[in-house]
């Protein structure tokens, strides 16, 4: 709830004029309470995972983009995305949605603020890099201890299922899985807390991230390509690929991590050799050609 009864009580506080987006959120959550306001986080993590992963599954159903896909190979009809989409939907009540309503006490504990003012350019920008960055690092390592045996049997083989994964397929784990890489997307803004319009872009991005690189398309007009160390849809479809024994690309967002600790010698291997493979594939063809005019 905000403390100010009105818009000019409001600018009063700030010495300053209301922005238009400060406005509308005064209108929205000034006779909210901050957990009615907190319980959107819901709403927001529900449209992500129902609309997010529309455009693929739209894209799929038409041959031209198989050109772009990464194992070109595996088709999924619209049930099969439509069942893993009821799946993901019925962990999303189960443990998301409870995991949100009793993690309220912890993000006041923690400062998220909801109120006035809301955050500048540039502490949303600053703190959407810190949140990343620590994000992809502890992610790192949660992930690559669920690939110790008993991990991976007891719980992250739900999440290797789909050895060529889909969108819909991004937050599809078990429950222990989505309680335990939630620690990492929270620890950013426990770490450096920012307002909770911020933590809702976060939150957004990070799952809009984890569905491009599960989508199993690889675009060469794809933006986050500009990103620096960024892993991409080709570089996490290669730990699906290689599945349970797979000791490489642990990372969630960057690449440095699995650089840094060699757990992506295999991957580059694999680059290697299909770079080999379709250059001799480009020559036979060449060669081929030659000889029809022989
Ligand atoms: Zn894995
Ligand atoms: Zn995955």
């Amino acid at each position: 709830m905000i403390p100010y009864p009105t818009v000019e009580e409001a600018s009063v506080a700030l010495g300053r004029n209301l922005t238009w987006f400060e406005t509308v959120w005064f209108d929205y959550t000034a006779t909210r309470s901050d957990f009615y306001v907190y319980c959107h986080t819901i709403l927001v993590l529900f449209l992500v995972f129902s609309l997010a992963p529309l455009p693929f599954v739209i894209v799929g159903m038409s041959d031209w983009f198989d050109r772009f896909k990464i194992q070109p190979k595996i088709k999924y009809s619209l049930s099969d995305m439509f069942r893993c989409y009821k799946d993901v939907m019925k962990l999303f009540l189960l443990v998301v949605g409870t995991l949100q309503l009793v993690s309220y006490p912890s993000t006041k504990i923690a400062g998220i603020r909801s109120g006035l003012p809301l955050p500048s350019l540039m502490e949303l920008v600053s703190q959407l890099v810190v949140y990343f960055l620590i994000e992809d690092y502890t992610n790192y390592w949660f992930h690559r201890l669920l690939h110790c045996k008993w991990g991976y049997e007891k719980i992250h083989r739900v999440h290797h299922e789909h050895t060529s994964p889909i969108g819909y397929a991004s937050p599809y784990a078990h429950w222990a899985e989505i309680l335990i890489l939630g620690i990492p997307t929270f620890l950013g803004p426990a770490i450096a807390p920012g307002h909770i319009t911020t933590f809702w872009l976060w939150i957004t991005l990070r799952q809009m991230e984890a569905i491009e690189t599960h989508s199993g398309y690889d675009f060469p007009w794809t933006m986050t390509k500009w990103i620096p160390f960024y892993g991409g849809a080709e570089y996490h479809d290669y730990h699906h690929y290689v599945g349970g024994q797979s000791q490489s690309n642990f990372a969630s967002v960057f690449t440095y991590c699995d650089y840094l600790y060699g757990t992506d010698k295999g991957y580059r291997i694999h680059k290697k050799l299909l770079h080999q493979q379709i250059k001799e594939e480009g020559e036979a063809k060449e060669k081929k050609g030659g000889t029809k005019y022989d």
